[in-house]
């Protein structure tokens, strides 16, 4: 789904459906993703390096408000999007745990820089070797640290998935499966 020109206002395409003589009819799931996608509220995780990269991604040149996710939140139960930026120690494991279960679902995760993803050039016995130890990831962003673009280029991975989510997948068994193997109820 790709954004088009209006009046010089970008604004997301409608998604695919049947089109006529003044009707349009597409399915729900398709309606609710492109609303969603359009409109993530990350919670910025930002513990090392890697968080002074979102600042950049954040900031007027690179404007992650032009993907509609410029309302971030520091409280995770306005969250649906947790960014992981930054070395994450074991004793912070629990804390970055506590924050995914505060989020309501819908929620997703986005891991970014090499650090959060796999404990980076810290193959020591206090950090923790990758976030999808103790919560599943949706994204991985590579990189030590990742440029705003890497970073950017991560959101519209994740908006992909989001628009392409089915309403259904978190009442799923394999989702519910998925998290049971994370301990998570
Ligand atoms: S991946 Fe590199 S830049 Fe990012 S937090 Fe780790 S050491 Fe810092």
């Amino acid at each position: 789904m790709e954004t088009v020109k209006l009046n010089n206002v970008l604004v997301a395409e409608k998604p695919d459906g049947i089109e006529g003589a003044g009707f349009f009819a597409t399915s729900v799931d398709k309606v609710v993703g492109l609303a969603r996608k359009n409109s993530i509220w990350p919670l910025p995780f930002a513990t090392s390096c890697c968080g002074i990269e979102f600042m950049a991604t954040m900031g007027a040149h690179y404007d992650l408000a032009r993907f509609g996710s410029e309302r971030l939140s520091f409280s995770p139960r306005q969250a649906d999007l947790l960014m992981v930026m930054g070395t994450i120690a074991k004793k912070m494991g629990p804390v970055l745990r506590q924050v995914y279960e505060q989020m309501a679902e819908p929620r997703w995760v986005l891991s970014v820089g090499a650090c959060a993803s796999s404990g980076g050039i810290f193959d020591t016995y206090s950090v923790l070797q990758g976030i999808d130890r103790i919560i599943p990831v949706d994204v991985y962003v590579p990189g030590c640290p990742p440029r705003p673009e890497q970073i950017i280029d991560g959101i519209l991975k994740i908006q992909d998935l989001i628009g392409n989510e089915s309403l259904r997948r978190r009442n799923s068994p394999e989702y519910k499966a998925m998290l049971n193997k994370y301990g998570i109820e």
